[in-house]
């Protein structure tokens, strides 16, 4: 049995600066709290770093919901188009194709995107025979947005590595509706525009009525939840308004851009914000997602391969390369039966760096383990505000995310220190909500439109 402390000190060392601790966690919860309660208030919200934004869907599924509807899933990994059709509670039918956004499309004009976005929408369209159809379209959008109606929705920034010229404070949906017009060659109305947390929860709520929360730990993370109007101050006529609820936007991984993670953070968290396409912004999901997970644990490797401590005598271009050890490395490192280093090995090997020495890939490991269990621990902080916040005693969570969904023990880490936090005073289930981005908008389309 390995014993960081004692076959690896110094590794352990740096590991420990990234322990938070239950009372570091609480206060955690306190500060989101306020930063949340600050993004909802109308004279706070200006100046509100975590800017829960209302998404002026005010309705859950009954699960009755049927019909076709288009769907595009912009902000993760891939764009999609999608053909949603909820045929019964249980038979969704499911047509998608993925689309590549290149390198240049993600940070050029604003105007080559959309139209590309259109350009695919055509192409899949006209191989499902429905150019004609005018079908309603839900428009998932996974970037800050607000919204000031459910289909218009002011771009306020770009997030994970896009950034598209001339978007920016724009009504995204018009551009894309011109973009769909300009071509002349397709008939479909934008119902809707949604945040994928949205979806993710509209989603879970379909099969599931306890559904209060919508959670992405994917390349990004983010939140939404469902509040009561009489709080969402930023709704015009909320006081008064005949709908009890409104699911809201957290825009989560903007928490601590004003400082108040610094207390947990490290020096690392530093490095790989500055390296990033948007230093200073984002500060939470820097420490929880997909997107920068691989490159903390590289960090953390290339220091101690710089000190003589790790993979001794051993270098490779590729190591030493920004972001070049992805998230599902790590996944994939964790997912070695206790003992043994096959997965690590061959990683590393992938890596350039060759070797097979126990205690090495023991450590690599450990570095690991780290670093997810941080950013499992950071993401029970946020539900555990969400769940508090709504004072739920039975309440499920809809999450979906390749780091939720691939990564071995996140489901476990959440499960186990959520039950600590809540001191088994709340029952709740955290729910793998497949596919939210697609599923989701078509049914905001169908109980919206
Ligand atoms: P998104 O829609 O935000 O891109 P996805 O659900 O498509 O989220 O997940 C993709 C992200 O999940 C990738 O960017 C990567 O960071 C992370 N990811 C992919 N595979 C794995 C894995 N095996 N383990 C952990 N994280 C992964
Ligand atoms: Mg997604």
């Amino acid at each position: 049995m390995m014993q960081p402390e004692q076959h690896f000190p110094e590794a352990f060392q740096i590991c420990q600066k990234f322990n938070i601790s239950d009372e570091n966690m609480n206060e955690i919860v306190h500060r989101l709290t306020k930063e949340i309660n600050m993004g909802l208030a109308r004279d706070t919200h200006p100046r509100a770093v975590v800017k829960c934004f209302i998404t002026y869907v005010q309705d859950l599924p009954t699960g009755k919901e049927r019909g076709k509807y288009l769907a595009l899933d912009l902000g993760g990994t891939n764009f999609r188009v999608l053909l949603v059709s909820l045929n019964s509670e249980t038979d969704i039918d499911i047509v998608s194709k993925a689309f590549v956004i290149s390198k240049e499309l993600m940070v050029g004009p604003g105007k080559n995107l959309f139209a590309f976005i259109a350009e695919c929408l055509a192409m899949f369209c006209k191989e499902q025979k429905i150019e004609k159809d005018n079908l309603p379209l839900g428009f998932t959008f996974s970037f800050p947005l607000k919204q000031i109606g459910i289909n218009k929705g002011i771009m306020i920034t770009w997030t994970k590595g896009f950034n598209c010229d001339g978007v920016v404070g724009k009504n995204v949906v018009e551009l894309l509706q011109d973009a769909i017009n300009h071509r002349g060659d397709l008939k479909v109305r934008i119902v809707a525009i949604l945040n994928d947390t949205t979806g993710t929860l509209m989603t879970c709520a379909f099969t599931n009525r306890n559904c209060r929360i919508g959670l992405i730990v994917g390349t990004g993370t983010n939140a939404c939840y469902v509040e009561k109007t009489i709080n969402t101050e930023m709704l015009d006529g909320y006081q008064t308004s005949n709908k009890p609820n409104m699911i809201v936007n957290c825009e989560m991984g903007a928490f601590g851009d004003n400082g108040v993670l610094d207390f947990v953070r490290t020096s690392y968290d530093k490095v790989v914000d500055k390296q990033s396409i948007n230093p200073k912004r984002q500060t939470f999901e820097k420490c929880i997602s997909g997107m920068y997970l691989g490159e903390l644990v590289r960090q953390v490797v290339v220091e101690l391969m710089q000190k003589g401590l790790l993979f001794k005598g051993l270098s490779s271009d590729a190591i030493n390369e920004k972001w070049r050890f992805e998230t599902r490395f790590i996944s994939e490192i964790e997912s070695d039966p206790p003992g043994t280093y096959r997965n690590a090995s061959m990683i590393m090997d992938q890596m350039g760096i060759r070797t097979n020495n126990e205690l090495d890939l023991a450590c690599l490991r450990y570095i690991c383990q780290t670093i997810s269990t941080r950013s499992a621990k950071l993401t029970s902080c946020a539900l555990v505000c969400l769940i508090n916040k709504m004072n739920a005693k039975d309440c499920s969570v809809g999450i979906d995310g390749g780091v939720y969904r691939f990564h071995p023990h996140f489901h476990n880490l959440l499960m186990e220190n959520m039950n600590r936090m809540l001191k088994g005073s709340v029952k709740f289930e955290l729910v793998v909500s497949e596919d939210g981005s697609g599923r989701g908008a078509a049914l905001i389309a169908a109980v919206c439109a």
